[in-house]
């Protein structure tokens, strides 16, 4: 088997959606055209369609025809666009000013459509799958809003898969690995209170700007001197705002920046390192710190036994030789993290290209690749008839 010759049947019907979508973005938790679009479409098709979940969040649920096994599956697309101007200009280009699908999510949500649509057709499994449209995965975490308010204790699924476009690999190859695959990403904002005054008699004040100095220095230490060398992790300090005039030392200065881990654990040592950075290094020079820290989407984490049937499928769609099981992990961040932390399940890469023509993620000339709708929608159906095995 490679691409389902059923679901390559109805590729110009996908490619249209596609552009549909494509054509008409909308950003977090305003997906209400997209949601619905997807909603008629799944209910076209003869799928049971459960709206509301996040707001515009949908999720549709197919039962195989062969005897109810119990078993269930969760399949996730995300549905968001970005808040972005569009630089392409052909016919599907966004219609939206300041606004585009530039993530690819508007090809998640047609993939898994077309999935849908020949799994319905065909029912050839048995058991549950539940097609799970989310809002928002572009930072405002509609996906853990999904699971917060009960996707799996009302759409049960016993693993749940995720998949996204990569314009670094090739079409027609796929990336699957075990363990981490997308890192944590959180925030902070901190402030150092000193003593400003005037910049010829520093001795009378505390300069907060001599202190950010040492702050941002000493943060660096730990990743460099405090991870294992062949661990990684990222603290980086973005932003310094502080002063007026050149003769003037300041009262005090904010910093702001990321810090970005793959496993909880060195998410953890980094915040408390930061934590401790802050607190004691500014009384050294006579002033204060504070610290903001907000937590962003957890480190994605494939599971191992889901990961294996994930690698396998994508072994059976795209050919042995072109699935890649050594792609390393990225420190983008990606919400499906919360479902992986709910649920067993895995999340996997496929290839777009297009990147060495400045095709990549979050590019304002970034466009899907209609070629590899179908491998992607060929992925969900054989995910599918793989873990829901049709029984007599
Ligand atoms: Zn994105
Ligand atoms: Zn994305």
């Amino acid at each position: 088997m490679a691409i389902q010759n059923r679901i390559a049947d109805f590729h110009a019907d996908m490619t249209a959606w596609r552009h549909h979508i494509h054509e008409n973005p909308e950003v977090a938790f305003e997906e209400t055209q997209t949601s619905a679009f997807v909603a008629g479409k799944l209910s076209e098709f003869g799928i049971e369609v459960h709206r509301g979940l996040a707001g515009t969040g949908v999720v549709g649920v197919l039962q195989g025809e062969g005897r109810d096994t119990g078993k269930t599956i969760g399949l996730r697309a995300d549905m968001d666009a970005l808040p972005m101007q569009e630089e392409n200009t052909f016919a599907h280009a966004s219609k939206v000013a300041g606004k585009m699908h530039a993530c690819g999510h508007d090809g998640h949500t047609t993939m898994l459509l077309g999935a849908a649509r020949y799994l319905a057709e065909t029912r050839n499994f048995s058991g549950t799958v539940n097609f799970i449209f989310q809002p928002a995965e572009e930072g405002a975490g509609g996906g853990k809003r999904m699971v917060e308010e009960g996707l799996f204790d009302r759409f049960p699924c016993d693993m749940v898969f995720g998949m996204h476009n990569w314009p670094e690999l090739p079409p027609g190859k796929m990336g699957v690995r075990s363990g981490p695959v997308m890192a944590g990403a959180d925030r902070f904002e901190i402030t150092i209170q000193g003593r400003g005054g005037h910049a010829a008699q520093p001795h009378l004040g505390v300069d907060p700007v001599v202190v950010a100095a040492q702050l941002v220095v000493a943060a660096q230490t730990l990743v460099s001197r405090g991870l294992s060398p062949v661990e990684c992790g990222v603290v980086s300090i973005t932003r310094i705002h502080a002063g007026t005039a050149f003769n003037i030392i300041p009262n005090e200065v904010k910093l702001a920046g990321t810090v970005r881990a793959l496993t909880p654990e060195i998410r953890q040592q980094l915040e408390d390192g930061l934590r401790n950075l802050v607190r004691t290094l500014p009384p050294v020079f006579g002033a204060t710190g504070e610290l903001v820290y907000h937590l962003g989407y957890p480190p994605t984490i494939n599971h191992a036994d889901p990961t294996v049937i994930a690698a396998a499928v994508a072994a059976k769609v795209a050919g042995a030789e072109n699935v890649l099981g050594d792609m390393g992990p990225s420190m983008g961040a990606e919400d499906f993290a919360y479902m992986l932390n709910a649920r067993p399940g895995s999340y996997v890469w496929l290839g777009q290209g297009g990147s060495a023509l400045g095709c990549s993620l979050h590019n304002p000339r970034y466009d899907f690749n209609d070629d590899v709708l179908p491998m992607g929608a060929s992925y969900w159906a054989t995910l599918v008839e793989t873990v829901l095995p049709r029984a007599a």
